[in-house]
C-alpha cells in the first residue's frame, strides 16, 4: 500500500496536469477513491498548484496568447487610425485655410439703402465668405471681396443644389463699391 502511495503522489501533478496515458489515470484515480489520504493529498494539491486540471482549461490558457494577437492588430489598426486622422486633419486644414477669390455676379448682389447704412444681399451659387475694405483714399468708397474655401468651391456643390442666400454687414455712409476685379457693384446716385 505505501509503495503504491508513493508511485500516485509521483504521478499527481501529472495526473493534475492531465498527461497521463488513460491506463495510468484510471490507476491513480482508482487509488485516489480507495485512498484516503492520497485523495486529501490530491485535494490539497490540485487546490496549491494552480494549473489548469484539465485539456479544456490548458485551451482556456492559451487564449492569453489569442489575446495578444487581438490586441496587437489592435494597436495596428490604432496606427493606422492615427495616421487617417493626421492625413484628415492636413487635408481638413487645406480645405478651410486656402481661399479662392471668386468673381461674383454682379446681379446676384442687391443693394439697398436704409437710414445712412447701405445693407447687401446676395443670392446666388455657392457658399461664400466676404470681406470688406475701405479703400485709403477715400473713406466713402469700399471694395467687397469674395472668397470660397475649397470645400465650399468643390465639395458643396456636389450636395447642394439651391441658391445661397446671405445678408452682408452694412456699411456706413457709403459712395461706392467695388468687387475685388474692380468692377462698380454699387453708387450712390447723387440727388
Ligand atoms: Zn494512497
Amino acid at each position: 500500500m505505501k509503495y503504491e502511495c508513493d508511485v500516485v503522489r509521483d504521478l499527481m501533478p501529472l495526473y493534475i496536469d492531465d498527461v497521463l496515458s488513460e491506463n495510468s489515470k484510471v490507476f491513480v484515480k482508482d487509488h485516489i477513491d480507495s485512498c484516503e489520504a492520497c485523495r486529501k493529498y490530491y485535494e490539497k494539491l490540485s487546490s496549491e498548484v494552480k494549473i489548469p486540471v484539465s485539456r479544456e482549461s490548458r485551451k482556456k490558457d492559451l487564449k492569453p496568447m489569442e489575446y495578444l494577437k487581438a490586441s496587437l492588430s489592435r494597436k495596428i489598426i490604432k496606427r493606422v487610425l492615427a495616421v487617417v486622422l493626421v492625413v484628415g486633419f492636413f487635408v481638413g486644414s487645406f480645405a478651410f485655410a486656402n481661399l479662392y477669390k471668386i468673381p461674383v455676379d454682379p446681379s446676384a448682389v442687391e443693394f439697398y439703402e436704409k437710414d445712412k447704412f447701405l445693407y447687401m444681399k446676395y443670392d446666388g451659387k455657392g457658399d461664400l465668405l466676404y470681406s470688406a475694405g475701405e479703400s485709403w483714399d477715400n473713406r466713402k468708397v469700399w471694395t467687397i471681396y469674395f472668397w470660397q474655401t475649397p470645400f465650399e468651391k468643390y465639395i458643396t456643390p456636389l450636395y447642394k443644389d439651391e441658391k445661397y442666400k446671405t445678408d452682408f454687414m452694412p456699411l456706413y455712409n457709403v459712395k461706392k463699391v467695388y468687387d475685388n476685379d474692380g468692377n462698380v457693384l454699387w453708387e450712390k446716385k447723387d440727388k
